[in-house]
């Protein structure tokens, strides 16, 4: 794409038209660095609003709870209404725009704040780089894909040849509780130079395979129509995974729910045999929450037999077993396809190497910090589409991403796991791979010891209690005076926007105003 002219304006600086696919937080990311980096961007997006996940959505995919149909869903959003951050504020935030509290608009300023205060931060972050003078919104991609070569004279002009076609459609999301969105004008073609696809992958549910699954007769979902408790009031639930959104869920039933029966991916589940926060969680709610190893079947009768023989008659079955990634609009003849949630061939996660620079991926990794990792690679992206950097041969990058998922194979990762850079195993997360990819590929500056300490005591912390770790003040001096500096530094420009320049900093400069629950 750089050497069009020839080689000797291989260092001059480009700009490119790029439309990039999604304004959540990866969208956003990328067409902050994009614009930054001076190119001509447009977002579009499907919803009425940028935010992405963090858009919570009351509707559900009403018509099909389990998410069964063929992509996409109908409904973005997976939030559940309970949901808070399990990932530190202090780390949350773009390299300069950090994620730092605010009170107006009855922000949440704790240190894992609900969902709400994210998407409030992400319309402060549009709203301060002007960014959404270029989000189309109510604009659903519905194909991206190689556009016919230019006519020969304007290809004399110095035009590449590798340009993108993208069609889009107008529609009006619906206001009932099941979605079904509405079109309301004609599919529309531009051209643009490169795609940038950041359409998120905690939409499309990736369900499991059970006997018996297709013929239960009582209700079985997937978190991903999962909003509140209210509705299992009374029943006999069995969840189905045990990871974050499974046992946030079993939290929030626990309180209303007749019985919780949670299943584990396991042959044997007992208390004994679980991690100290399992058992804690299960000694807390004693009488109510019941752990079972894997399902056997479901029966007709409503009756779920586990792997070890026992088994409960169930109301609901709830499965919380992880999302699939989905690119529905994308056309590429073959060459970036998706394999059990492996995305490929991506160099480094973000290039198909034979449509390189012209089509990249932001946010595929996951287990990664964000969006300051989402930053990280729409800055890359932005400096290969200008020509300030430049990608390895195309051989080379098909090696390379041979060699990464080879290594991983040998190291026993499955496949379903290849883009987890922080590993596979949510208690013992190592940010290593996710900060040479930052330091190798751009200038962002590595994160600061005292946020690193924050990332391993939380990991400390959730190993310990999983209901109480949001909530602990156990911040070591190093951290303490870290997050006061942190403060100070970013809350000021805030909080004289809102005129409230005192009572804000009286109360941040505390580190355990931020983990104390001011809700009241
Ligand atoms: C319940 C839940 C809790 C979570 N908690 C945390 C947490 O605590 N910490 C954390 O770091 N992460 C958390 N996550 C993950 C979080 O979603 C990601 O960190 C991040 O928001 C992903 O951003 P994204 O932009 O890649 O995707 P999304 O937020 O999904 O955004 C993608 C955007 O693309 C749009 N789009 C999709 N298809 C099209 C199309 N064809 N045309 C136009 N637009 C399209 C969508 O409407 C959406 O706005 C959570 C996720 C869930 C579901």
């Amino acid at each position: 794409m750089c050497g069009d002219d020839g080689g000797s304006l291989q260092h001059s600086h480009r700009s490119r038209k790029v439309c990039v696919v999604g304004a959540g937080m990866a969208g956003l990311a990328a067409a902050r660095e994009l614009r930054r980096e001076g190119h001509a961007v447009t977002v579009m997006e499907q919803r009425g609003d940028v935010g992405g996940q963090w858009l919570y959505d009351p509707r559900t995919d009403g018509g099909d709870p389990l998410g069964a149909a063929p992509p996409p869903v109908k409904v973005h959003s997976s939030m559940y209404a309970s949901v808070r951050l399990i990932s530190p504020r202090e780390l949350m935030g773009f390299s300069d725009f950090q994620f730092v509290p605010t009170r107006h608009g009855g922000g949440d300023p704790r240190r894992f704040p609900v969902h709400g205060e994210v998407y409030r931060y992400l319309k402060d972050f549009c709203d301060t780089f002007g960014l959404m003078d270029f989000v189309k919104l109510n604009t659903r991609v519905v194909r991206v894909a190689m556009a016919p070569p230019r006519p020969p004279d304007e290809e004399k002009e110095g035009g590449d040849e590798l340009r993108r076609v993208v069609r889009s459609v107008k529609i009006r999301e619906s206001v009932d509780c099941i979605a079904d969105d509405e079109e309301i004008a004609a599919e529309e073609e531009e051209m643009f130079d490169a795609v940038v696809v950041a359409n998120g992958h905690y939409s499309q549910p990736r369900l499991p395979s059970i006997n018996g699954m297709e013929q239960w007769k009582r209700r079985q979902l997937h978190s991903h129509s999962y909003r509140v408790p209210d509705p299992f009031r009374g029943e006999v639930v069995v969840l189905v995974g045990c990871g974050d959104s499974g046992l946030d869920i079993v939290l929030d039933l626990c309180g209303v729910a007749r019985e919780v029966h949670l299943t584990s991916n396991s042959s044997m589940a007992s208390a004994t045999s679980t991690s100290p926060a399992m058992s804690k969680m299960l000694a807390n709610h004693a009488g109510h929450l019941h752990l079972h190893p894997r399902i056997d079947r479901l029966c007709h009768d409503g009756h779920v037999a586990f792997v070890d023989g026992s088994g409960v008659v169930a109301d609901t079955v709830i499965y919380c077993t992880g999302y699939d990634y989905s690119f529905p609009f994308l056309d590429t003849g073959g060459l970036v396809t998706v394999d059990d949630n492996r995305v490929g061939p991506l160099f480094e996660h973000t290039f198909p190497p034979a449509i390189a620079p012209s089509l990249s991926f932001v946010g595929v990794p996951r287990k990664v910090i964000v969006p300051w990792f989402f930053q990280a690679q729409g800055r890359w992206i932005a400096r290969v589409l200008s020509c300030r950097s430049s990608l390895p041969e195309v051989e080379e990058m098909v090696r390379a991403v041979e060699e990464y998922h080879h290594g991983r194979e040998i190291a026993g990762v499955p496949k379903k796991y290849s883009h987890d850079l922080g590993g596979v195993d949510p208690r013992n997360v190592d940010p290593k791979e996710m900060y040479e990819f930052v330091a190798k590929y751009t200038d962002l500056a590595p994160m600061e010891d005292w946020k690193n300490e924050i990332v391993y005591s939380v990991i400390r912390n959730v190993k310990q209690d999983r209901e109480t770790f949001r909530d602990r003040d156990d911040d070591s001096e190093n951290v303490r005076r870290g997050v006061e500096t942190w403060l100070t530094l970013n809350m000021s420009a805030a909080a004289k926007e809102d005129g409230a320049a005192n009572s804000t900093s009286a109360c941040a400069h505390s580190p355990s105003c931020l983990n104390s629950d001011i809700r009241s």
